[in-house]
């Protein structure tokens, strides 16, 4: 059996870990600093000292899934529910523009109110700006993400959240893992920079899985690694149990840097919730962009 030291020079250098190695720095916390070393050292190497900014738009907190973990969820009654006009979200594009921002995030929920059409003109107008366009709307179909690319996307964000497809399936009902699959499979087959996450401390979520999930970013070589802490939301069915811890999720964000190098690996506010400083940590373990939200 390699001992830890071991195993992380040997990751530092091959960028592979076997699933039980995964596990065992997920469990053990003797190592954990030795861990936010070996993922800075990498962070550095691969990726440099430059922390990229990353402005997420907020178009639209509407979404007709009901995924149980998630306060935008349709049944969520108490969440304020918005959508930006294209005329709003190319003024705000504009501020970050101003900003120095070269990239912007627009999200939404599942919100079919953005047509093919609507959005195709806003990615257009945005990349006049001269700045690079990801998008993090959910599952479309293949011809809509073609559309998307056509129109001048630039990347995509689709967090797998979880590969254990049990667990995805009791917290996403009326969604599909096999269909989420494909839409990464499609992304990528489009030649977009595609993106992916986890969320971390969901209920019944082993340590296995979450390793699991490492080694699926890896096989599909994925650009982007968001990885957050669960936290409960109010007025959902998962409100009353255990959020993710910090320290889980940001092993999480080293362990991703290992096998990983070149990927983009942000750092949301979300990582903030539980500890003050907890972006500026995520950064010093292996994250290298820091994904700013800009609110309504
Ligand atoms: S599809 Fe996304 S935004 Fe909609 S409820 Fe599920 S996790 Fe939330």
């Amino acid at each position: 059996m390699t001992s830890m030291p071991n195993l992380l020079s040997s990751a530092e250098i091959s960028h592979s870990l076997e699933k039980t190695d995964i596990v065992m720095l997920l469990q053990e916390d003797e190592m954990n600093e030795a861990l936010y070393e070996a993922a800075d050292r990498v962070r550095k190497a691969y990726v440099g000292d430059e922390v990229y900014l990353q402005v997420l738009i907020g178009v639209s907190s509407i979404c007709h899934q009901n995924c149980m973990h998630c306060s935008l969820r349709r049944d969520n009654s108490i969440v304020k529910r918005y959508r930006l006009e294209a005329e709003r979200v190319l003024e705000l594009v504009k501020k970050a523009g101003a900003d120095g921002c070269k990239t912007v995030v627009l999200q939404s929920g599942e919100d079919k109110y953005y047509t093919v059409e609507k959005l195709q003109d806003t990615i257009y107008k945005v990349k006049n700006m001269d700045i690079s366009v990801t998008l993090s709307i959910g599952e479309r179909t293949r011809e809509e993400y073609q559309a998307f690319k056509e129109a001048g996307a630039d990347r995509f964000l689709l967090p797998i959240e979880t590969t254990d497809k049990k667990l995805y399936d009791v917290l996403n009902p009326g969604m599909s893992f096999l269909n989420r699959l494909r839409c990464l499979k499609d992304l990528k087959e489009m030649g977009y920079e595609v993106g992916s996450g986890c969320v971390v401390g969901l209920p019944n979520q082993s340590l296995t899985s979450l390793a699991e999930d490492m080694l699926f970013f890896k096989e599909f070589a994925a650009e982007t690694v968001v990885i957050e802490p669960f936290i409960p939301c109010n007025n959902t069915p998962l409100f009353c149990g255990n959020g993710g811890a910090f320290t889980l999720s940001r092993k999480l964000m080293a362990i991703a840097r290992l096998l990983l190098p070149n990927a983009n690996i942000p750092v949301t506010n979300i990582m903030a919730v539980q500890d003050f400083a907890g972006e500026f940590k995520a950064l010093q373990s292996g994250a290298n962009v820091v994904m700013s939200n800009v609110a309504e």
